[in-house]
């Protein structure tokens, strides 16, 4: 099957595998895991920070950086569209009895820097405390200009508060401007990444920052169930993503490109072309039931996720050939 609902779905190659079952491993809650400490180690180094922590997932990594930057009865300053927001299960609030404060998301993905200086509370009892602004790059697919996170950052200087990014997808932002990972990282005070979408791991994700920071998140994660033992064979999967997988994305966002450029010419997809940033294609349908689409595409050995408003990702398991396979598939549907 060509899967284009996420870059989650991506598998590990034969290559990521073998790494996997000869990585040297130990008990990692004793700091003896010899594969998580090099990952760590590398990852912290990619980025310009002291250290990282490897953790199951990016919901987990962005909670711990959540609860590590904010206390309890604190407030953070995020997107209204902002994953660690809207798709985390209210973890934040759940689990760390942190306090939300979503603004809206620009078309670009950005937040207005003096819109969210209103949402700021002034220094009253009557207020949770404004600790933290947490940003997500990509957003939707769509890269943050640097000129506006050098902005967002001197924005979170001045008004005392960290700044956190939700960098799942930041390798894509890093490709997509022929940037080295320090570029964007270089704004922030701590970022998450995820190693299993388009970077190919089975699982895992890092949050990165200072050293006081990821001791403070290493408690965390212990009491949230995180603490991993021979975790190395998982970590020896993030290490091959991050020396072999990074490069290549750019394919990623070339056959996104030509997917969208592809689609916009089948009559019913509305495909703004010039929005695709990275790997991901939004098409709205006009006059076309998406479910119905859905269950021709999979007969045709695609899938789709149905929505009025297509999401489709590429990643490393989805060829050029492919992507004409799904464009073929869709004019045949559209003919019929
Ligand atoms: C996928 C994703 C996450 C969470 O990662 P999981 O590993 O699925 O928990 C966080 N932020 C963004 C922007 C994501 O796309």
């Amino acid at each position: 099957m060509i899967d284009l609902r996420s870059d989650t779905v991506t598998l590990p190659c034969d290559a990521m595998r073998q790494a996997m079952l000869v990585a040297p491993v130990g008990d990692d809650v004793y700091g003896d895991d010899p594969s998580v400490n090099q990952l760590e180690e590398y990852a912290a180094d990619l980025a310009g920070f002291e250290a990282a922590l490897f953790t199951s997932s990016g919901t987990q990594a962005n909670l711990l950086a959540l609860m590590s930057h904010c206390q309890r009865g604190d407030e953070y300053l995020c997107g209204q569209q902002a994953h660690n927001y809207k798709f985390e299960g209210g973890g934040a609030a759940v689990l760390g009895s942190i306090q939300p404060q979503p603004v809206n998301n620009q078309a670009d993905g950005t937040i207005n820097l003096s819109e969210l200086a209103s949402y700021i509370k002034p220094d009253d009892f009557h207020f949770a405390q404004t600790r933290l602004l947490s940003l997500e790059n990509t957003i939707g697919g769509k890269v943050l200009p640097q000129r506006y996170l050098a902005d967002a950052q001197a924005f979170a200087f001045e008004h005392n508060l960290k700044i956190h990014l939700d960098g799942a997808r930041v390798f894509n932002a890093a490709v997509a401007q022929n940037l080295p990972l320090s570029a964007i990282s270089q704004h922030f005070d701590s970022l998450t990444i995820c190693l299993s979408k388009g970077l190919g791991a089975p699982v895992g994700s890092l949050l990165i920052g200072d050293e006081a920071l990821i001791n403070k998140a290493r408690r965390w994660r212990k009491m949230l169930g995180g603490g991993m033992r021979q975790a190395g064979m998982l970590a020896a999967a993030g290490q091959f993503a991050l020396e072999n997988n990074v490069e290549r994305l750019a394919e990623d966002h070339d056959n996104a490109a030509y997917l969208a450029q592809q689609l916009a010419d089948v009559p019913g997809f509305n495909v703004d072309s010039a929005q695709v940033q990275t790997n991901m294609v939004y098409a709205t349908l006009e006059n076309i039931n998406p479910v119905q689409l859905q269950s021709h595409l999979q007969q045709h050995g695609v899938m789709i996720s149905a929505a009025k408003t297509l999401r489709l990702v590429t990643h490393l398991n989805v060829s050029r050939s492919d992507v004409d396979t799904f464009i073929n598939a869709v004019k045949k549907f559209v003919s019929q």
